[in-house]
């Protein structure tokens, strides 16, 4: 822009030109004068070149319309830069808030997840996930009928644990039984996700028998429901583990996750999809188990796994979605967006995507801002609970219906949200038996788990006679049995923020 030239404007009045005899003539001659006393001297003006020293209008002819129009606006602006400003508030003003509540046609599928003595397994209780009719944590719109659930990881190899989880899983991570035990007996885990990484080709390459040897194993030491996961991205290898895990596992209706499914790279109309996926629905239904529909970011190929599953026989109350589960800082939005489409097409009344969705924040320890150890990035111990904690949290404002975590830490810090939200006050014999160990080892002094919830329920005897529950357990079920009010915010309080604002 230059800064050489001072613009000049002068107006003269054509020789021989008619004299601006109307009213908007004036005016214009007015205001053009304004803007030339504004404008004399100034060597700049933003995006505009000035290189004339001298405008001179002669004779200008205009539209009378859009002149007096222009002419409004200018001579108006300054009476409105002049208004009073409204009095600052000094008190609350009461009007009626009307809940903007909407009603959906759609609603999510439940599914049941683990089965109990009477069902065929044996289990100590089961856990039922989705429902919900509304969209998550719009609770005073419609139904949110089950509290999401977060299970535990346990692998059934070291997968490498950074130093913050060696802290919790240190003693056991070489032993997925003892591991799942102290999940469920020490931090009082309501349902285990095992990973059967040893079996992946590229790494141990444990059988399928093998891995079934494990599945038998964790399900005789703890009676918490079960999801068997195998993910090595060798689609062959993982359904031929599935399915023996699944015969093990008959009757016990586990979870069956397999992280391997691939899909066609163009899905035409009616095309038959791998033989394994048909083989993985097969294992699935025979002997009664859950299958997940996995697909990242891939909302027509989550569509078509569940409409093949559907169609070879595994009912829609045995299915669930997991649409990528990908940590805060690896295109989390990306996750929950494919989330939220899923959650809204479920509510207007698609029949694809009903079934309840599944979220893995424990992939956030694969990422290294979770463990490395850099002193500009703060913390690692905090920064590696505050990565799981925020991948699960993401996932839980897109309707996660359930969780798989690693960090007990982190666990505990979703279950206190969770407990701020569904206030789920314990008040029977079977709810307080889903926080128990469920083992009937008898060392409280009462003969099962049962009776001392019995008891525990009459004001008998109290929840820290159980030998078996951990500490963070213990205070887990206390809370359920005397649940957090919701924090209150008094109207008088909100009106002294008012007066503090500038
Ligand atoms: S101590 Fe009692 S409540 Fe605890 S696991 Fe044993 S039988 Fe069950």
């Amino acid at each position: 822009m230059s800064g050489e030239k001072k613009l000049k404007i002068k107006l003269k009045k054509k020789e021989g030109a008619p004299s601006a005899a109307t009213t908007e003539g004036n005016e214009l001659f007015k205001l053009l004068s304004k803007i030339a006393k504004l404008l004399d001297g100034v060597d700049s003006l933003r995006g505009v070149e000035i290189e004339a020293e001298e405008i001179v209008l002669e004779g200008v002819m205009l539209p009378t319309d859009l002149l007096a129009g222009a002419l409004r606006q200018a001579t108006a602006a300054p009476a409105a830069a002049e208004a009073v400003a409204p009095p600052k508030p000094t008190e609350l003003e009461s009007f009626k808030f009307e809940k903007p509540v909407r009603s959906y046609v759609g609603k999510f599928e439940e599914v049941k997840i683990g089965a109990t003595a009477e069902e065929g397994g044996s289990r100590a209780f089961t856990l039922t996930i989705g429902g919900s009719e509304t969209p998550a944590m719009h609770a005073f719109e419609g139904r949110l009928p089950h509290r999401p659930v977060v299970a535990y990881l346990v692998f059934d190899e070291d997968p490498g644990l950074p130093e913050t989880l060696l802290e919790y899983y240190g003693d056991v991570k070489d032993d997925p039984v003892a591991w799942a035990k102290k999940c469920v007996e020490e931090f009082g885990a309501k349902m285990i996700f095992l990973d059967l990484r040893s079996t992946d080709p590229h790494g141990t390459n444990r059988s399928a028998e093998d891995a079934a040897k494990t599945v038998k194993a964790v399900l005789e030491a703890v009676s918490v429901p079960l999801a068997i996961c195998v993910r090595s991205g060798d689609m062959k290898k993982d359904v031929e583990v599935l399915k023996r895990a699944a015969e093990v596992a008959a009757g016990e209706n586990v979870i069956l996750y397999c992280g391997s499914l691939t899909l066609p790279a163009i899905l035409a109309a009616g095309e038959a999809l791998a033989d394994e996926i048909y083989e993985y629905f097969k294992a699935a239904k025979e002997h009664g188990h859950v299958v997940v529909a996995y697909q990242p970011l891939n909302l027509p190929g989550i569509a078509v796994l569940n409409k093949a599953a559907m169609e070879h026989g595994v009912p829609k109350s045995k299915i669930l979605i997991d649409p990528g589960s990908v940590a805060v800082g690896y295109a989390v939005e990306m996750a929950i967006s494919a989330m939220d489409a899923i959650y809204n097409k479920a509510l207007v009344g698609d029949e694809s995507y009903q079934m309840p969705l599944m979220y893995i924040p424990a992939n956030a320890w694969m990422y290294r801002e979770s463990y490395d150890d850099v002193e500009e990035w703060g913390d690692t111990e905090q920064r590696g609970h505050a990565w799981e904690i925020g991948t699960a949290m993401a996932a839980l404002m897109s309707g996660a219906h359930l969780l798989v975590m690693l960090d007990p830490y982190a666990i505990d810090a979703v279950e206190n949200f969770l407990d701020r939200l569904y206030l789920p006050k314990i008040e029977s014999v079977e709810g307080l038996l889903r926080h128990l160990p469920g083992s009937n080892c008898k060392a409280c002094g009462f003969e099962t788990c049962k009776e001392l919830a019995d008891a525990v329920l009459k004001g008998e005897t109290d929840v820290d006679k159980c030998q078996r529950l951990g500490d963070a357990g213990k205070r887990a079920v206390k809370k359920l049995l005397s649940p957090p009010s919701p924090p209150v915010v008094e109207s008088e309080e909100i009106a002294s923020w008012i007066k503090e604002l500038p």
